[in-house]
């Protein structure tokens, strides 16, 4: 009978808000939850590494999946600007092949 009226009460107030993360592709600059992004992250010894994780430690950028940002990123200069770094000749390389395996033009 009165069962109804002793719901419980979640604590809501206790609870912090989710927080999304805003991801921002460096080539493109849009920002799209749908979409997967990959981080790039330049390490503590300054290489350049593709982080399948997202968790590696360094100054990170996300590129989206559309193997043409990474061509703009990777053969411009925005992945360098947004890394602070400068991209040798081998990493475009592997920069590349990933785009290349890994994602198509949209
Ligand atoms: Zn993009």
């Amino acid at each position: 009978m009165a069962e109804q009226q002793a719901r419980t009460k979640r604590p809501r107030g206790q609870r912090r808000p989710k927080h999304v993360p805003q991801r921002t592709c460096a080539a493109c600059r849009e920002k799209e939850a749908k979409r997967q992004f990959v981080r790039i992250v330049r390490t503590p010894d300054h290489r350049v590494e593709i982080d399948l994780t997202g968790k590696q430690n360094g100054r990170g950028a996300y590129l989206c999946t559309r193997r043409s940002c990474w061509n703009k990123a990777v053969t411009g200069n925005v992945l360098e600007r947004a890394l602070k770094v400068t991209l040798d000749q081998e990493t475009r390389d592997i920069l590349h092949r990933y785009a290349d395996h890994h994602f198509r033009d949209e």
